[in-house]
C-alpha cells in the first residue's frame, strides 16, 4: 500500500498552528520561533484556510519594508492561494506538488476544514521509512 497523508498524520499528529489574518507579522514571527516551525496557516473564524505564511514570507516582508513591516497584518504578506491536500493524497503526489510548487508546506483539508499540515521534513522522514521497508521486503524475498 502506498504511503498516504493519513499515515503521516497518524504518526506525527494533527496539531496545526493557525492564526487569524489580523495577527501582526511580529506576532507570527514570535509564534514561528517559539514553536520551532516554519509556517502557520491563516484561518477564518469558521476554521477555513485563508492563507499560509512561512519564514520565506517573513524574509520578504523584512527585505521590502524593514522594521515597519513587522507591525503589518499577516494578511498583507501571506500567500492566499493555498495548495492543499487530503488525507488520501499519496506521498508521491506530495513530493511532486512540493517540488513543482517550490514550497515546503501543504495544509491538509477535509470537508472544508484544516485537519493537519505536512512539511518537507515529514515527507523526507516518510520516504526514508518507505525505502527501508522496501529494502527489507527485497532482502526477505532474496533470502527466500
Ligand atoms: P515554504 O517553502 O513553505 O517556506 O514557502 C515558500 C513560499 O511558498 C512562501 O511564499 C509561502 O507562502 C508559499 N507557500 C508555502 N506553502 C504553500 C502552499 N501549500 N500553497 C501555496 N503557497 C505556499
Amino acid at each position: 500500500m502506498p504511503v498516504s497523508v493519513k499515515n503521516i498524520l497518524d504518526a506525527k499528529g494533527r496539531d496545526v498552528m493557525s492564526v487569524s489574518r489580523e495577527k501582526t507579522v511580529a506576532e507570527v514571527a514570535a509564534i514561528l520561533a517559539e514553536n520551532k516551525i516554519g509556517a502557520v496557516v491563516v484561518t477564518s473564524l469558521e476554521g477555513r484556510i485563508a492563507g499560509i505564511f512561512t519564514e520565506r514570507d517573513l524574509v520578504r516582508v523584512v527585505a521590502a519594508d524593514g522594521a515597519d513591516g513587522l507591525q503589518k497584518p499577516i494578511s498583507s504578506g501571506m500567500t492566499a492561494n493555498v495548495i492543499r491536500c487530503r488525507e488520501d493524497t499519496s506521498l508521491n503526489e506530495l513530493m511532486e506538488t512540493m517540488s513543482t510548487g517550490r514550497f515546503r508546506h501543504i495544509p491538509v483539508e477535509e470537508g472544508g476544514k484544516l485537519v493537519g499540515i505536512i512539511s518537507i521534513g515529514d515527507v523526507v522522514k516518510a520516504r526514508i521509512r518507505e525505502v527501508e521497508a522496501e529494502t527489507e521486503h527485497m532482502m526477505a524475498y532474496i533470502a527466500g
